[in-house]
């Protein structure tokens, strides 16, 4: 961002504004937008146009009986009223990504004014990285700035093709972009030790290849949530209805056997919250991990866990979370994911250093009001598991080389 001058330039952004909408359109959750504020404003400032492109929703996926995407769900008009709010300015709108509207409002716009291109997924161009589609968008900005971090994993035509459509000297990351990718190489590259990573969240398979690089980073490895029970049924227990996914029982073992040959300390619950109904409301015991009955199944992680977990948090430098440790969006099933989040929060104001990644992590400790006691939450999840993953993201490498 520095090294632009953006004066009397249009300035394409590719920002995430996949914002969460309500019935009637209104934008519940506006952290996506608020992110990208300082980039905008930064560019507006030194005198640049910008020309704002984004996705929202899946618009491709759920088209109408007539075989057409439904705009009215899914127009990216719905948040000008609040984006002009939150610029202070008015700003204008495109409503069509690609073709002439854009191209044309883009060079009519002053120095410091913003227009929004409307939902670049109308198109099925942009999911398939279309060249001559990108080669459009391209045309909306004589330099380009990627911060929607959000989507970097994503090899589409507005993440990353267009790109191409730019000199290197055109192009850039904005200041969302480069403060995650530098929160995330501070937990890869550099961290201060011992370094702990909390894994949980439903699946197993999910987090698999970032479990299998944990085993190389860390010196403590916690796992807890729907993910524990895989580990259980690997290691001999019963786990009754328990989310378990039995074609990984034997990556599970070989993830265990990989920690303890890298002298890592893997953390699995020795007792568990279970229930005998998927609801909040549900009956309850607590039982060791392994000794889960048929017609129950562990909902969240038991006592003697949550203290055990949360000493070894507490005793690290450096902590990276990623998932939640049970079912939290169930109250009487949050107390495991309250303690660890309570935990990172402790840790942090001692001075570890800690990194939250991952959608439903950040919503937890969100819930556990404690959003502001951690070091860095992290707006891209999908992205930021492939990062930690040691996988190069399209949407960077097309920016760096
Ligand atoms: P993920 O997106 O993989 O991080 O998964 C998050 C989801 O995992 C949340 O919706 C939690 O409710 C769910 N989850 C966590 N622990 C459990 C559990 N013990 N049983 C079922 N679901 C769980």
């Amino acid at each position: 961002m520095d090294q632009f001058d953006f004066n009397n330039q249009r300035v394409l952004m590719r920002v995430d504004f996949n914002v969460p909408l309500d019935d009637k359109h209104n934008i519940t959750d506006d952290t996506r937008i608020r992110k990208a504020v300082p980039t905008i404003q930064k560019i507006m400032e030194a005198g640049g146009a910008v020309i704002l492109m984004s996705h929202l929703g899946r618009p491709q996926k759920k088209l109408k009986e007539d075989g057409t995407v439904n705009v009215e769900k899914f127009t990216l008009r719905h948040i000008v009223p609040h984006l002009s709010k939150v610029l202070d300015t008015d700003v204008q709108f495109a409503s069509n990504c690609f073709g002439a509207e854009a191209k044309s409002k883009s060079f009519l716009l002053n120095p410091g004014q913003v227009l929004l291109l409307e939902n670049t997924r109308f198109h099925k161009e942009e999911s398939k990285g279309e060249e001559i589609f990108a080669a459009g968008l391209a045309q909306c900005g004589d330099i380009f700035i990627n911060d929607a971090f959000g989507t970097a994993h994503r090899a589409h035509a507005s993440t990353t093709v267009v790109a191409s459509h730019f000199k290197p000297e055109q192009k850039g990351f904005g200041l969302l972009m480069k403060t995650e990718l530098a929160n995330a190489d501070r937990v890869l590259n550099s961290p201060a030790r011992p370094l702990t990573a909390i894994l949980g969240g439903a699946k197993v398979s999910d987090k698999i290849k970032l479990l299998d690089r944990l085993t190389e980073l860390c010196q403590n490895i916690i796992v807890g949530g729907g993910m524990a029970y895989t580990f259980a049924k690997a290691a001999g227990g019963t786990v009754g209805n328990s989310l378990c996914e039995d074609d990984y029982l034997e990556l599970a073992n070989e993830i265990v056997a990989k920690a303890k040959s890298n002298g890592v300390d893997l953390y699995l619950p020795t007792d568990t919250v279970i229930a005998d109904d998927f609801s909040n409301s549900a009956n309850t015991k607590i039982v060791p991990t392994g000794e889960i009955p048929d017609g129950w199944e562990g909902l969240d992680i038991g006592p003697e866990t949550r203290e055990r977990f949360a000493k070894v948090i507490k005793n690290s430098k450096t902590i990276l979370w990623n998932g939640p440790q049970g079912v939290f969006e169930f109250d009487n099933f949050a107390h495991g994911t309250d303690a660890i989040a309570n935990a990172v929060a402790a840790a942090t104001d001692n001075g570890a250093y800690s990194l939250i990644g991952g959608g439903d992590s950040v919503a937890a400790i969100n819930k556990a009001g404690l959003g502001d006691q951690v070091s860095f939450i992290s707006t891209g999840g999908g992205a930021m598991l492939e990062y930690l993953e040691g996988k190069t993201l399209p949407g960077v490498k097309a920016i760096t080389g």
